[in-house]
């Protein structure tokens, strides 16, 4: 029986004794060894009576088993629908009642506060521990190691993913298998993996990156990886020499930046860094090539359209940039207000279609017509523009313009500035209230350690680059910025916080 994303992900492993996985207290799991689980669990939901499109909730640690499971619902047609870990139950509550979830699956430690909630929906409630114990692995036990693959087509969805939800609830993005499966083609095709790969995986598996770049690219190229529950900047060091790449966020490459023994040595066997989810500074680039001599590929994604750009594997990797269209992705920049498309080198508003492009937001027809447009682009709600070579550049998100005065200001414009001052490691710069512009630009600045950054310096470099209206209100010197388990800043945080300086 024919499941596109099954067949091409995992059944084409099914008696296979390659490695899949190493973890990092040392156990190797084979594609057979993994897929006998993934099937005994899906026997479990089975005869649980759970049915093709029925939606399960799961909010686990990361682990082999916890990818079983994803593995498993593809395999049973059902929808996969990973939550972040640090959700609140009266978060998971809001997921669970908005999918209509028949299962949701947690860890021990949950099991007694998510119970009301599984009972107020009668949906199935089931626990998998960090160490793969818990009732789904007791089930498990006496389940065949071999399940009947449910027929399932290109178009039937394999996964809710939901947004983090700065602005307003958080929508459940429905991602169809050719959704998923095109991209990891794509992709394992561009970055030129191959079965020969180590990847070193320390990204969550609740999120696009983890999960599905990393995850599907892994499967579909033959390769394997060395499973780390999360990311930690000495285990990574010593895991490094056994890789061949790594995906991270740009925390990542700061923190093993800011490791003295992290070296060209350690990085010997590595062919590919890969960065994305949030902007990474050009100076992290710099710096990351003259300690290891790899220059970081960064990309850009999302949890509605997969990965839409990448930089060259082979080409030049423009630091700064998000390189170009990935193939069979269509992206172009448009004025925010008309919908019509910019000329080349302005900044607008990104939009793109393709294969990759999720099917709508659940049970929000109107979100979903709001920002899917009938000939199929998404706009995506980030700002950007493409500069003379077709490098796109993201400026930020449309939410963080600031409007002083009646004039536009994109943070970014004077966060690039900002970051090259003395002893200023970043910054952010977000919109305040200002009883007389509406809004006013002030800038949050991360010190470099051991060093001050000199505000009045600052403020008079500022002055002679950037038009009046531009010029920061105040300057904030601070030791980090917030930022989500993503490597995001939290830009909403900072927002409330300062709302109240003018
Ligand atoms: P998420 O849906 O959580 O994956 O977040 C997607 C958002 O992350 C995008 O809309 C961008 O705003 C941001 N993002 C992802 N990759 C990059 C990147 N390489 N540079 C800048 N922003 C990025």
């Amino acid at each position: 029986m024919s499941n596109p994303l099954y067949d091409a992900l995992f059944g084409k492993y099914a008696s296979a004794e390659t490695i899949f996985i190493t973890t990092t207290d040392g156990r190797d799991i084979t594609h057979r060894s993994f897929l006998s689980t993934s099937a005994r669990f899906a026997n479990v939901f089975a005869n649980a009576g759970l049915n093709k499109g029925d939606r399960v909730v799961v909010q686990v640690e990361k682990s082999v088993e916890a990818l079983c499971i994803y593995a498993a619902c593809v395999q049973s047609g059902l929808v996969f629908l990973p939550l972040n870990t640090a959700y609140t139950q009266r978060e998971v509550r809001y997921f669970a009642e908005d999918s209509g979830a028949g299962l949701i699956i947690c860890d021990t430690c949950r099991q007694e506060g998510l119970q009301p909630i599984a009972r107020d929906i009668s949906a199935l409630l089931m626990t998998l521990n960090a160490d793969g114990s818990g009732s789904l692995a007791d089930l498990s036990l006496a389940q065949e190691s071999e399940f009947n693959t449910v027929e399932a087509h290109g178009e039937d969805l394999a996964a809710f993913l939901y947004t983090s939800g700065t602005t307003g609830r958080s929508k459940g993005a429905m991602l169809s298998q050719n959704n998923l499966l095109s991209n990891a083609r794509t992709l394992t095709e561009y970055w030129e993996f191959t079965s020969k790969d180590v990847l070193l995986h320390a990204l969550p598996i609740f999120h696009t990156h983890g999960l599905f770049v990393a995850t599907n690219i892994v499967l579909i190229s033959g390769a394997s990886m060395i499973m780390m529950p999360k990311f930690d900047v000495k285990a990574m060091l010593k895991k490094l020499p056994d890789a061949t790449c790594l995906m991270g966020v740009p925390t990542f490459y700061t923190r093993l930046l800011a490791e003295t023994d992290f070296d060209k040595d350690l990085t010997r066997e590595m062919r590919l860094f890969i960065s994305g989810s949030a902007p990474l500074l050009a100076e992290t680039h710099f710096q990351f090539e003259e300690r290891t001599g790899h220059r970081i590929l960064e990309r850009y994604g999302m949890t509605e359209t997969n990965m839409n750009t990448s930089n060259p594997y082979r080409g030049e990797r423009r630091a700064g940039t998000v390189g170009f269209p990935l193939p069979g992705v269509e992206l172009k920049i448009v004025s925010p207000e008309s919908g019509i498309e910019v000329q080349r080198g302005e900044t607008g508003m990104i939009e793109v279609k393709g294969p990759n492009i999720f099917k709508g937001y659940w049970n929000m027809p109107e979100k979903t017509k709001a920002e899917l447009r009938e000939d199929g682009f998404f706009i995506t709600g980030d700002l950007g523009k493409i500069d003379e070579d077709g490098y796109v550049h993201i400026i930020g998100r449309d939410k963080d313009l600031i409007i002083s005065g009646g004039f536009n200001i994109y943070p970014k414009e004077i966060e690039s500035i900002l970051d090259k001052q003395g002893g200023v490691l970043e910054s952010a710069v977000i919109g305040v209230p200002h009883a007389d512009f509406g809004e006013t630009p002030v800038a949050i600045l991360v010190r470099q350690p051991d060093q001050e950054p000199d505000p009045d310096t600052i403020l008079k470099h500022i002055a002679r680059e950037l038009a009046r209206f531009k010029h920061p209100g105040k300057l904030i010197v601070v030791d980090e910025l917030p930022r989500n388990t993503m490597g995001k800043v939290q830009k909403n945080q900072l927002r409330e916080q300062y709302k109240d300086l003018f």
